[in-house]
């Protein structure tokens, strides 16, 4: 009888390398099993490193570019008004439980970020963080839509992410993430032992939130950092709740058959401050505007003198840098022969930027053309990470400065690092010894990966190798 290899993806989204693989790599056992007993390493994260579209790209093994998406928000068009929001439907590729499903495999998906809303497989899809409700039966967060009933049934109230997560209120963010992360483990687990699947992939978005909420108290270097009698504790309380989660998983799961993954979609880092990239545009002469607002506003609905702006840019963990092209825009100034002038110098000034103690930065500038192998829906000219990611991008304007250390969207300490981790554990004898450490990954390689532990053969548009 031919053997029926199965393959189980835990995500654990922006969990970092540095946490899982070195400061406490003695304190979580069953990672560290694993490790010991597998292969794993760092996993380079796509840019932008952001969760829309990282997941998206691990699985469908294309870059945001050949994806046409290039994080949250991006583009409708080439007017000033048009964005739009980046959830399952604007993902037009496969991912590799279509591969799968059309394989004949049976997948399970919980929670992988850009699966709301929810498309057809051949077994189960619960919706992501993106999911607005989970009782709105008129539009299912589950395929089947039947699915609904049964995971109230087993966990009452689903949470698919933390309700207002940028909170001061740390208690009750922390009482929300577990709540939230045990309902999600309570239902997975459930679900390994009892459902029929070949292919079963779930996301964690909890390490995510807990980061953004409470990095100044685990981190002692950052600016904010604050000593507290239990908050210092925190994140890495959590991390060994989620170890000790993953070692019920595993003994659900049979090793002798099974290829486990543990994997995240970047890293995290401190956050030592926002740049206004729009102030600077205004005070470097790129961008006007007919009258300055008295308060934070964001600056779509700021008044752009479009006559007199080059260039303007937007908010978030790293900035999008665009161009007021004269006949892509509609009242363009920029000449066609001066683009690429313009993006060189805003390319060197920004790796120019100092903070506000007079320190380069070191911030990184990429042109979407020469990272991604296509360029589809509308990129951004410019992606900048500002002191590579250790300060995010800021887009709202009346700051009346360049650097500001409140982030606009709410409390919010760390940002995205570009490495994430990967482990892999799988039944079959390994070429090398085990516990070895991989290097040169990258989120692409992920859905061949896959497909090559069921024996799937991978997609010639995949962009990445299996490992
Ligand atoms: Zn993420």
């Amino acid at each position: 009888m031919s053997r029926r290899k199965k393959v189980l993806v835990i995500g654990l989204d922006c969990a970092p390398p540095e946490l899982v693989f070195d400061q406490w790599r003695d304190e979580l056992p069953n990672f560290k099993r694993v490790m010991d007993d597998g292969v794993w390493g760092k996993l380079e994260s796509c840019i932008p490193a952001i969760t829309v579209p990282a997941w998206s790209s691990m699985m469908s093994s294309k870059d945001p570019g050949t994806l046409g998406f290039y994080g949250f928000r991006n583009r409708g068009d080439y007017s000033y008004e048009k964005n739009t929001l980046a959830n399952s439907t604007s993902v037009k590729t496969d991912r590799v439980w279509d591969v799968l499903s059309r394989a004949g495999k049976k997948v399970i998906t919980v929670g992988v970020p850009q699966t709301y809303p929810p498309r057809p497989v051949n077994g189960l899809q619960v919706g992501c963080f993106l999911s607005p409700s989970t009782t709105n039966r008129e539009k299912p967060y589950t395929y089947p839509a039947s699915a609904m009933q049964e995971i109230e049934a087993t966990v009452g109230e689903y949470l698919v992410d933390v309700p207002n997560f940028r909170t001061e209120d740390k208690a009750y963010l922390l009482r929300q993430i577990y709540t939230m992360t045990e309902k999600r483990f309570k239902l997975v687990k459930k679900w390994i032992a009892e459902k029929d699947w070949d292919f079963f992939m779930f996301v964690e978005m909890g390490t995510d939130r807990i980061h953004h909420g409470l990095w100044k108290y685990h981190d002692p270097t950052h600016h904010k950092y604050e000593v507290h009698p239990v908050l210092n504790q925190s994140i890495h309380d959590y991390y060994r709740y989620i170890d000790s989660e993953i070692g019920q998983i595993l003994d659900l799961v049979d090793e002798q058959n099974t290829t486990v993954f543990i994997v995240s979609d970047h890293g995290a880092k401190k956050m030592d401050g926002g740049i206004c990239v729009n102030e600077w545009l205004i005070k470097e002469g790129y961008l006007a505007l007919k009258s300055r607002p008295a308060t934070l506003t964001s600056i779509d609905k700021c008044e752009i003198d479009w006559s007199r702006t080059r260039v303007w840019g937007d908010g978030g963990y790293y900035a999008r840098i665009f161009l007021n092209v004269e006949g892509r825009e509609p009242r363009g100034i920029v000449k066609r022969d001066e683009y690429e002038a313009l993006r060189d110098e805003l390319k060197a000034k920004f790796e120019a930027l100092v903070d506000h103690k007079g320190v380069n930065i070191g911030t990184k500038v990429y042109k979407p053309q020469e990272i991604y192998k296509e360029c589809n829906g509308v990129p951004p000219d410019l992606i900048v990470y500002f002191g590579d990611l250790f300060w995010r991008s800021v887009g709202t304007v009346g700051h009346n400065s360049i650097y500001t250390f409140e982030n606009d969207t709410g409390p919010d300490d760390c940002n995205h690092a570009q490495f994430g981790i990967v482990i892999r554990h799988d039944p079959d004898v390994h070429e090398g010894p085990c516990g070895r450490e991989l290097t040169g990954l990258q989120l692409m390689d992920m859905a061949p990966a896959i497909l090559k532990q069921l024996d799937v053969p991978v997609p010639a548009d995949m962009q990445g190798k299996a490992f």
